[in-house]
């Protein structure tokens, strides 16, 4: 059978990387976490202290830098240097970094070209913010997942609560309105609906409710193609 190419794009907090990890695991095929990647790099500018307005010095950092992803039973780990990073990307501080170096044209081409090579030749599902416009735009489905700002900012900061941190609920829907600002408005690959991608709004729906939307949504797609 021909690889299946599925592509999750969406603001913060919409419940990609939820969902698309239950799809991976329902369809047997690879999920790959892009945000990961982008959240590696600005883990290694806050490491060495790089000034986030020196374009030339990310750029420099960024060529001398070794991403890994790493599959082991469809489960993605990212490998900095050699050094496994996957929990310690997952930081407010290197969230605001990721949205931030996000920004610069030739971090995204290099990483979205690295983001095409894992995903040759096989069946995957990423998601991230640009995967069905700039990606994958001939990805087989493309879903846009979206949610109100006050359950993103509620889940959010319930993940923030089982992880032992402690933090204001109107401090994190801030801090996701201020990210998806950014995310959006950049002017290369931004975060954007495709044209083509179906839109669900996840706000009050369960999270196997939207797994089940987009199962539907698979197999009529492979039972027409
Ligand atoms: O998805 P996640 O929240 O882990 O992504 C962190 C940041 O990385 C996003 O806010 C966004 O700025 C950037 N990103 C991106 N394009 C992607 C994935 C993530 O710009 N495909």
């Amino acid at each position: 059978m021909k690889p299946i190419k599925i592509a999750i794009d969406g603001p913060a907090g919409a419940g990609k990387s939820t969902i698309a990890k239950q799809i991976a695991d329902k369809l047997d095929i690879i999920y790959l976490d892009t945000g990961a990647m982008y959240r590696a790099i600005a883990l290694k500018c806050l490491q060495n202290n790089i000034d986030l307005e020196d374009t030339e010095a990310i750029l420099r950092l960024l060529n001398n830098t070794q991403i890994d992803v790493e599959f082991q039973n469809n489960i993605q780990s990212v490998i900095l240097d050699g050094i496994d990073i996957s929990d310690e990307i997952r930081t407010t501080e290197v969230s605001n970094i990721a949205s931030y170096i996000a920004k610069i044209p030739d971090v995204r081409k290099k990483l979205a070209s690295m983001q095409r090579k894992i995903g040759r030749d096989k069946s995957i599902i990423m998601d991230g913010r640009d995967i069905g416009t700039y990606v994958l735009p001939n990805a087989d489905i493309k879903i846009f997942l979206t949610a109100s700002l006050e359950e993103r900012a509620k889940r959010r900061w319930l993940e923030y609560r089982s992880k032992g941190e402690c933090k204001d609920l109107d401090f994190v829907k801030r801090e996701i309105e201020q990210r998806d600002r950014s995310d959006s408005t950049r002017k290369f690959a931004p975060l954007k609906k495709a044209d083509d991608a179906i839109v669900i709004d996840t706000t009050d729906k369960s999270i196997e409710q939207v797994v089940d939307t987009i199962m539907q949504i698979i197999n009529s797609r492979i039972s027409t193609s």
